[in-house]
């Protein structure tokens, strides 16, 4: 049985470094540079904090289940689905190399089942949009599963593919389902939860390898003045195109956007190796430590035309998603088709009961714009509308936070340009895609605006 609390400390006066009054000037405010988790009873500290907040945090890796500690030459720490692992020099520093166990490897070594044999195809068929083939390990990875390693963190978080998908009990929970295994995780597909953060729920390997491992989980004690993990701790913001288009058809206008225009801009982020992710998961990152692929980028229509379908559909045919802000008091689009958007992967929000200029209303009528659209979207979508995007990208400060008090999570202003920032949870910026924009215009916006 080890001792990790002891050790690290042992550590760190190795290295002339002392918990816990360390902390960093970053970004013009102290951050801490170790955190405790009450829910749990264990601390994260650097290097292991800044790699977790980065690159996951609690949906990707969950909490810690043990201290810092050494272990075979390296400091590790095991997280509920993953472990962390830094030269043993690193404690207590943000300056490291911290890696990932390769914790689904290890768990499946013994297993010999068909899903695990490599495809070891040959010649490798070339990716497309919705599977590619991965020769370093010989297996295949594919829509949904796809799409999540992709917007979570690809290779360098899950790692590659180390068997195909197959069905699978969870001896955990008892649960039966889709799954597929990677070099550091196992994914599995909940299709009840499609178009959330939750269609793909990871595997406890983590707690699974430490024990194995035999490793102390015993909840210990707050070292003294260390804080709660909290997410407003620290300082987040990020640059993050969120493109805005109306209707899909001809002619092209500033509204309207030809089907043929808007695909040629979907292969043009594919090819330049843009990820879509969803206002949810760009929330998350905002505001719970949540992951952001280096090239994200958001697509939304607004006012529910019908055209838009054929815009979902071009969008499902490269694995990507979209979010659609409907006016339900007046939107072509009904509970049949917000369904079928839906069971796309694609994300629906409010746009208001009837598309009035908000900041003319009165409070009242203000109030009742956001709540019974999103509760009349609720209703037929048996599932949470989270975001909110006022009607001609209008709103002033009293709008904005009427809106914030109507069971929303966050709402879109029209313009603004490219920078996320909490400040603005109430009116994050987006780019509107004319319809006649040329391809040169459209990059230029994505990349540089
Ligand atoms: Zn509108």
């Amino acid at each position: 049985m080890q001792r990790p609390h002891r050790l690290l400390l042992l550590l760190l006066l190795a290295c002339g470094t002392l918990f816990p009054s360390a902390a960093v000037r970053a970004q013009g405010r102290t951050e801490p540079t170790v955190v405790y988790f009450p829910a749990v009873g264990h601390h994260v500290a650097e290097p292991f904090l800044s790699f977790w907040r980065r690159h996951g945090g609690l949906r990707i890796f969950g909490y810690p289940i043990s201290e810092a500690h050494e272990r075979d030459g390296l400091l590790v720490q095991y997280f509920e689905r993953a472990r962390m692992e830094a030269p043993v020099t690193c404690a207590g520093t943000g300056e490291c190399p911290v890696q990932l166990t390769r914790v689904g490897a290890l768990v499946t070594a013994h297993r010999a089942d068909p899903a695990f044999v490599p495809l070891a195809l040959d010649p490798p068929p070339s990716a497309t949009a919705l599977r590619r083939y991965f020769p370093e390990t010989g297996h295949t990875l594919a829509y949904g599963f796809l799409r999540f390693w992709l917007r979570n963190g690809g290779v360098a978080v899950f790692g590659y593919p180390i068997s195909e998908e197959f069905t699978e009990t969870d001896p955990e929970t008892g649960r039966t389902s889709t799954v597929q295994y990677f070099e550091r995780a196992r994914f599995e597909w909940h299709p009840e939860a499609l178009g959330t953060l939750w269609e793909v729920q990871l595997g406890r390997l983590g707690a699974l390898l430490a024990a194995e491992h035999g490793v102390d989980t015993t909840p210990v004690p707050r070292r003294e003045g260390v804080p709660d993990y909290d997410p407003s701790l620290f300082s987040r913001s990020f640059r993050l195109p969120v493109l805005m288009y109306h209707d899909v058809g001809e002619p092209a206008g500033r509204y309207r956007i030809p089907l043929w225009r808007l695909e040629q801009q979907l292969d043009w982020l594919l090819a330049n190796g843009y990820v879509t992710v969803s206002l949810e998961q760009a929330y998350e990152a905002l505001l719970a430590d949540g992951p952001l692929p280096e090239r994200a980028v958001v697509i939304t229509f607004d006012d529910g035309t019908r055209s838009q379908l054929l815009a979902a559909r071009a969008l499902a045919a490269r694995n990507m998603t979209a979010t659609f802000f409907v006016v339900p008091g007046r939107s072509a689009l009904g509970p049949t088709e917000l369904r079928e958007l839906r069971s796309m992967g694609h994300e629906i929000g409010s746009h208001a009961m009837t598309h009035r200029l908000l900041t003319r209303l009165a409070d009242g009528d203000v109030r009742w714009e956001a709540e019974a659209s999103r509760v009349r979207l609720e209703q037929w979508l048996g599932a949470p509308v989270r975001f909110f995007a006022y009607p001609g990208g209008d709103w002033n400060g009293r709008v904005a936070g009427i809106i914030s008090a109507c069971g929303y999570q966050g709402a879109l202003a029209a313009w603004g340009g490219t920078r996320w920032t909490r400040e603005r949870r109430w009116a994050e910026p987006r780019i509107e895609i004319d319809g006649r924009l040329s391809l040169d215009r459209f990059a230029w916006y994505v990349e540089r605006f």
